[in-house]
Formats: structure tokens, C-alpha cells, sequence
């Protein structure tokens, strides 16, 4: 395949050094990609500062050259899936998705109002909340949504007229690249700047003294490092970090249907989602009816290379990732859980891992206490509200939580109990470019999205 190059203040640039990309559905190398060293990013942060005094000028080129994006990205779509699928692995459909979404953001993005509050307006006084850009913001970004989840970075920081510099995960640093080559005639040099590289490049940035605003995505225990970073000169930061969500279905609810909708919000793209359903607690009336509808439904998803059309599921994206979920699901064994589904990784090549679901765990086990971030879903039942409330909330996470029931009002009253940044019912994975997004607890610092995460 052709190699990709970084994008430094509108141009491409390449690097001495490269690292290896890998496809998870064949553990094979399969592109090299560049790896930035320091004096690049003093370029590329250079250049984002000389871009950001003629950017902020013009609103409206600004929300123009916006929606070019998004016309490129989507024109593009094909060709970006087949790369994205391949360093990722989820399956063509799925990137193709994210491709599309993302070009989708960024033309919502492009018709947000930039407010101004009129906080006073009397004889006396008028007094307004007026917003002024930053600089530049550097954006970190992880390998499970690299592209929808850097545009939710770049294109609001963009509209509102910071310039950027734009960091993916080294598990999928190639679409990103791809995309920096296709917006390098559409953005001024500069605005936009792509980078690879590994973990460095990112510390590196996070300790640079002309990067005013880290916006990062990705673990907990890297988010404490980027804060502790950019405490030193006092950038702003926006961490969304891991998660642990629980999911809590009370027992009226009709067990065939809303499994299917459960399944899908535990193990969609592998179970790599910030906001996946990583705890189920259903009633016990209704438990072990749903446990098998899920193990059915389980046992009849093809795994499979992601660029094959009748997969349904494709691999983890990466080996540590991998030994983390194989890991997880040892101790649980171990600690007397029940496997009534999946739980040994495939004999073939490929990080491949079936969805698993394993049930007789409780609260102590790591597999229910950390977030195990793949295809592994713990399943336990209850019989107190009061009691589940509390074990839902009893994690040092909060990002998402939700409440399954036919019964609206009691969803919302059992909903704004849990301690989290997003409770929904009847669903779980809600996000959209116009609905405000962040952690409690560990989760995160800061919105992201909606006119709260524009501020
Ligand atoms: P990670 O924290 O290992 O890496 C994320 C990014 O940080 C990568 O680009 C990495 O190179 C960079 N990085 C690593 N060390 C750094 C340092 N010292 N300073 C600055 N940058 C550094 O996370 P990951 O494994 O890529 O992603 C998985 C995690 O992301 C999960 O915990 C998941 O829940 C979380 N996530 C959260 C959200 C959300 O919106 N809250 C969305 C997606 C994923």
C-alpha cells in the first residue's frame, strides 16, 4: 500500500523513523507508519500557531471549509473503510458507519451557534458572556473510534477558531493520516495538523509550552498523567476516560426483545466502547430466561476478518488488549465463575476472542470491578432495587449507566439515581454531536459535544 505521511502545516511530511501497523484479523504487519519526533511537533505546533491569527478572522469561511470536510470525508468513504478495517478490524460496514457519521458531525458541528449570553440588558449596564478561541488544542485520540472520536475534537475546537494539532492512537494511526492528506487542500496550512507516532509523542505533547488545551481520549490511567502534565503550564484539559457501565433490567420487561438490545450495546465493535454495557444486572425473576436468550444470540455471531461480508464480529484490535480481556476472564474462572459461553480465544490467527458471557460473579471479581473493554460480559441478577442502585453506583467510574422497563417514570426516577455522566432507558449508547458528553467519578473531566462541550 502506499505510504502515508504526516500533515505539518498543509504539507506532507515524512519521518526518518517508522513503526509497524498491524491488521488484528492476521497479526500481520501491514503498513508502516511515520513516527514524529519532537522537533516535528515543534513544527506542527508552530504552524498551528502561525494559522490561528488569520483562522479566527472568518465565521463563516471557517463553517464553509467545515463542510468541505465532510463532503471530501464522505466522498472517501470507501476507500478509507477498506484502510480503517484493516488496521482496526471491526467490519467494512462498521467503519464504513463511522466514516459516514463522522462526516455527518462535522456538518452538524458546522451549523452550531456560536451563543453570546446576554446576562444583563437594563438602563444602567449591558453585560455579555462573549467566547474567544484558545490557540491551539492538541488532540489525543485512542484505536477503538479513531476517526469519529477525533472529529468530535477538531471540528468544534476548528469552528470556533482554535487551530489543531491532531495525535491517533499508534493501534490505528493510518486513516487519521489518510484523512490529513485528503483536508490539505481545503484547510489553510496549519490548522490542521496530523501526527504519529507512539505514547511519547503524546506525553510530548501534553508538556508542550505552545499547546494551550489538551482535549484526550482513552484509559484512566493515562487521563491522570495528561492532568498531571498539563498542570504544569495550565493548559485546559477535557479527559474522557474509561468506563464501567451498568446496565439494570427490571423484570417487565419482554426478555426476547431487549436482549437482543443488550447484546448489542455489550459487544458491538468487539465490546471496545467507553460506553458499552460492561455490567448487566438483571432481575431474577427474569434471569435466567434472558441468560439464555444472550448465550443464543452469542453462539450465533460468525467471527471473522472484518473485510469479509458475512462477518458479523471481527477481532480485538490489539495483543496487550487481548491478554487483558484472556486475563480477566482466567481470574474469574478461578474465582469460581460460570463460562456459559465463549471464553477461550479462537484457534486461529487473528486476536480473535468470542463474545463471552459469564455468570455466578459478583462485586470483588476484577472481571466486574475493572472495565474489561472487549467482548466479555459478567452477567448477575438481584432482587432489591435499593441494592442494585448501589452496586451499579459502587465503582470508581461514571460515565454511563441505564435502566431497562416498561414503566417510563420508574426509569427516570431509577435513572437519576445513578452516579454517572449519561443514565439512559431503554437504551444505551446515545451520542450525537448536539447532546453534551463526559464522565463522572474517574471518567473523565470536562464536556465534550452539544453547546457545553463548544464552551
Ligand atoms: P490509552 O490511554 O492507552 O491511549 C490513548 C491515547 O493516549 C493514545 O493515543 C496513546 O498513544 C496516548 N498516550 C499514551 N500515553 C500517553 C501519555 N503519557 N501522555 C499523553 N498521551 C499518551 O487508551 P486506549 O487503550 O487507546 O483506549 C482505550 C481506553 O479509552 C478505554 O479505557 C476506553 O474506555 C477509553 N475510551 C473513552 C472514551 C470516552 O469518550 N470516555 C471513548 C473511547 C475510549
Amino acid at each position: 500500500m502506499k505510504e502515508l505521511s504526516m500533515t505539518i502545516d498543509g504539507k506532507a511530511v515524512t519521518t526518518r523513523n517508522t513503526f509497524a501497523v498491524i491488521n488484528p484479523a492476521t497479526e500481520e504487519v501491514f503498513a508502516q507508519s511515520p513516527d514524529c519526533t519532537s522537533e516535528q511537533l515543534d513544527l506542527a505546533v508552530d504552524a498551528a500557531n502561525r494559522a490561528f491569527t488569520g483562522w479566527g478572522e472568518d465565521e463563516t469561511l471557517r463553517r464553509q471549509a467545515l463542510i468541505e470536510c465532510a463532503t471530501i470525508i464522505r466522498s472517501n468513504a470507501d476507500e478509507l473503510a477498506v484502510l480503517f478495517t484493516r488496521e482496526q478490524g471491526r467490519t467494512l460496514q462498521d467503519t464504513t458507519e463511522e466514516l459516514l457519521g463522522s462526516a455527518w458531525w462535522i456538518d452538524e458541528v458546522a451549523k452550531m451557534e456560536v451563543p453570546i449570553d446576554l446576562l444583563v440588558d437594563d438602563e444602567t449596564s449591558r453585560v455579555e458572556i462573549g467566547r474567544k478561541p484558545l490557540g491551539v488544542v492538541g488532540a489525543i485520540t485512542p484505536w477503538n473510534f479513531p476517526i469519529i472520536l477525533a472529529v468530535s475534537k477538531w471540528a468544534p475546537a476548528l469552528l470556533v477558531g482554535n487551530t489543531m494539532v491532531v495525535k491517533p492512537s499508534p493501534y490505528t494511526p493510518l486513516t487519521s493520516l489518510f484523512i490529513g492528506e485528503l483536508l490539505r487542500d481545503i484547510l489553510p496550512p496549519g490548522v490542521l495538523n496530523i501526527v504519529s507516532g507512539g505514547d511519547e509523542l503524546g506525553a510530548w505533547m501534553t508538556n508542550h509550552s505552545g499547546i494551550r488545551m489538551i482535549t484526550f481520549t482513552g484509559s484512566v490511567a493515562t487521563g491522570k498523567k495528561v492532568a498531571r502534565a498539563a498542570a504544569q503550564s495550565l493548559k485546559r484539559v477535557v479527559l474522557e476516560l474509561g468506563g464501567n457501565d451498568a446496565a439494570i433490567v427490571l423484570p417487565d420487561v419482554d426478555t426476547k426483545q431487549v436482549a437482543g438490545k443488550l447484546f448489542g450495546m455489550a459487544f458491538r465493535q468487539c465490546g471496545q466502547v467507553c460506553i458499552a454495557i460492561k455490567r448487566l444486572y438483571i432481575h431474577a425473576d427474569i434471569f435466567s430466561e434472558m441468560v439464555d436468550a444472550l448465550r443464543e444470540i452469542a453462539e450465533g455471531l460468525r467471527l471473522g476478518d472484518g473485510m469479509e461480508p458475512d462477518t458479523d464480529m471481527g477481532p480485538i484490535n490489539n495483543l496487550p488488549q487481548l491478554k487483558r480481556v484472556i486475563d480477566l476472564v482466567e481470574d474469574a474462572r478461578q474465582q469460581g465463575a460460570k463460562i456459559e459461553t465463549g471464553g477461550k480465544r479462537l484457534d486461529r490467527p487473528g486476536y480473535f476472542f468470542p463474545p463471552t458471557i459469564v455468570t455466578n460473579v459478583s462485586e470483588g471479581v476484577r472481571l466486574v470491578d475493572e472495565e474489561q473493554f472487549g467482548p466479555v460480559l459478567p452477567v448477575m441478577s438481584f432482587s432489591d432495587i435499593d441494592d442494585v442502585v448501589e452496586r451499579a453506583n459502587g465503582t470508581v467510574y461514571g460515565l454511563g449507566g441505564s435502566i431497562w422497563t416498561n414503566d417510563l417514570g420508574k426509569g427516570r426516577e431509577l435513572a437519576a439515581r445513578l452516579d454517572c455522566g449519561t443514565a439512559w432507558i431503554n437504551q444505551h449508547h446515545g451520542f450525537r454531536p448536539n447532546i453534551p458528553f463526559g464522565g463522572a467519578k474517574l471518567s473523565g473531566i470536562g464536556i465534550q459535544n452539544g453547546r457545553l462541550g463548544l464552551d
